[in-house]
């Protein structure tokens, strides 16, 4: 019997497991990460959307960059770093709508701190693409850097006005998670294969949703719901406005597994202050801000969700009927379906004008219209298509 398995991992081994765990099929960018915590430059920008990876990996590369050890994942240092509560690792999320002037004083304020515990500190900053005109502010802030302070910024993308600040930094790319690797990791983590592609593919590339998904047994529910809204459309506005409030009935129930875990993680927030013998440790506030905007993209990327696979009927209905000849059946109508007749003049362009409205609405969810408003608009829209 060989040593290794008498001893259990060794210290060179636990690190790949445990910094970068929560972080899903971009290995390209840990292994990137990795390398530059061995000797790091002062400044950082991972860019990707929420859920492909760029936050949780700014934890592991926070804590690679303070543990005394190189980030060994087991160590005082790296636990609280990883639990967002070591004070030399920190997050600077904007207070308003966008990044603006005051929150990048204040990260300027907080660079110039020496480091409270070690040698350096590593000042994570959310949603750098919302600080448009603060990109002035930023830049001179990054371009007198302290040699103390590692800035990690963390963007969805990198619009014009900030190509400079991205300048900068180094930059790390974070793809949207392929949904092959999202499949195979939730089959890894025990999800019976066949809920993990439907899961995989209701993520839209986010681990972070792929996870609550998989633990959430309505979400096959809330798919059938959305697929079944085109039989139930009659062009009224009482029909209309029930289905919406249905919709958003079950949009709620969906957050459920969500509001459950950040309820946890406050309430172990609120432990280790009692342990402490604190009343509230510092960073709770922006945790409870940070759980809030989750909890909004998760209601808007649950619609989104929903709109797709509504997209989807009518593309599938598309593509059936311009695969029939004049008032000919389908092939998928045929025989089976007896409650869908033969193809209707004008049916494959009612089929088309649905899409567009659905993804129309889409595009509204997206700049946050009024959730109850846009989906009765849209149904009452798609309901008198066929009229
Ligand atoms: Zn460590």
């Amino acid at each position: 019997m060989s040593d290794a398995v008498a001893r259990g991992p060794s210290d060179n081994e636990r690190p790949a497991a445990s910094l970068f765990a929560d972080v899903v099929g971009q290995e390209r960018a840990v292994g990137a990460l990795r390398a530059a915590a061995q000797r790091p430059v002062h400044a950082y920008l991972l860019v990707g959307q929420p859920g492909s990876g760029p936050r949780a990996a700014a934890r592991g590369f926070a804590a690679a960059l303070l543990c005394p050890d190189g980030g060994c994942g087991v160590c005082d240092v790296c636990r609280r770093v990883l639990a967002g509560i070591h004070p030399d690792h920190v997050l600077v999320e904007r207070t308003g709508a966008a990044l603006d002037v005051d929150d990048a004083r204040r990260l300027g304020a907080l660079a110039l701190r020496r480091p409270i515990e070690g040698s350096r500190q590593v000042l994570v900053v959310g949603d750098l693409h919302l600080a448009l005109l603060s990109a002035p502010a930023l830049l001179k802030t990054l371009e007198e850097p302290p040699p103390s302070t590692v800035f990690v910024l963390l963007a969805d993308d990198v619009p014009p006005d900030l190509v400079t600040v991205a300048s900068r930094c180094v930059e790390v790319p974070f793809p949207p998670v392929p949904t092959a690797a999202i499949e195979a990791w939730l089959i890894g983590r025990g999800v019976d294969p066949s809920r993990a592609r439907l899961v995989a593919e209701g993520a839209g590339g986010d681990v972070e949703r792929a996870r609550l998904l998989a633990e959430d047994p309505a979400f096959s529910e809330r798919l059938a719901l959305w697929r079944s809204i085109p039989s139930r459309l009659d062009g009224h506005g009482a029909v209309s406005g029930a289905l919406a409030r249905e919709v958003l009935r079950a949009t709620d129930t969906a957050l459920a597994p969500l509001r459950a875990e950040h309820e946890s993680e406050i309430r172990m927030l609120d432990e280790d202050a009692t342990a402490m013998g604190e009343r509230r440790l510092p960073g709770r506030k922006d945790v409870l801000d940070r759980q809030h905007r989750e909890e909004r993209r998760w209601r808007t990327e649950e619609l989104r969700t929903g709109l797709g696979v509504l997209a989807r009927v009518y593309r599938d209905r598309l593509a059936d009927a311009v695969a029939t000849p004049p008032g000919g059946v389908p092939p998928s109508r045929a025989g089976t379906s007896p409650g869908v007749g033969p193809l209707r003049p004008g049916e494959a362009k009612g089929y088309e004008a649905a899409v567009a409205l659905v993804g129309d609405a889409a595009a509204g969810l997206r700049r946050h219209a009024q959730e109850t408003l846009l989906l009765e608009a849209l149904f009452v829209r798609l309901g008198r298509l066929g009229d």
